[in-house]
């Protein structure tokens, strides 16, 4: 996952680098008018009204019941199978996560990267 480095953001700055763990690829999590997906059934109906939906398959419940899902193209290794077709998200991950990191989201536990409160 080619990352960029340094990234600034009013307060923050992001710092450290990709340990390529895959885990931002792996435990995602998706919400539907600002509700995280809990049911399997809910899933289901998504793929239906967006195909990109399709890509990604249910891979475990968080604590709090919130459903995780892993993306098909990472591979075995941790890598990005599609790194070259890969989605404009994936391309601005984590750049895109500082909006989420200032409102108290955390990178997963493995993630190499963190921010600076400047
Ligand atoms: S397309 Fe690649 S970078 Fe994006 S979530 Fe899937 S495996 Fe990760
Ligand atoms: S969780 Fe962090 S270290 Fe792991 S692959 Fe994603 S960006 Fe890289």
């Amino acid at each position: 996952m080619k990352i960029l480095k340094n990234t600034k953001f009013p307060g923050f700055k992001l710092k450290g680098h990709c340990k390529k763990c895959g885990k931002c690829c792996r435990n995602i999590t998706f919400m539907i008018e600002n509700k995280y997906v809990i049911e399997k059934e809910e899933f289901e109906r998504m793929k239906t009204f967006d195909p990109k939906y399709k890509h990604f398959f249910i891979s475990g419940k968080d604590e709090k019941g919130i459903l995780l899902f892993t993306c098909k193209s990472l591979g075995d290794d941790n890598l990005c199978g599609d790194y070259f077709f890969r989605s404009f998200y994936c391309r601005l991950y984590p750049r895109i996560m500082m909006k989420s990191i200032k409102a108290g989201a955390v990178f997963p536990e493995e993630c190499g990267y963190y921010v600076e409160i400047l």
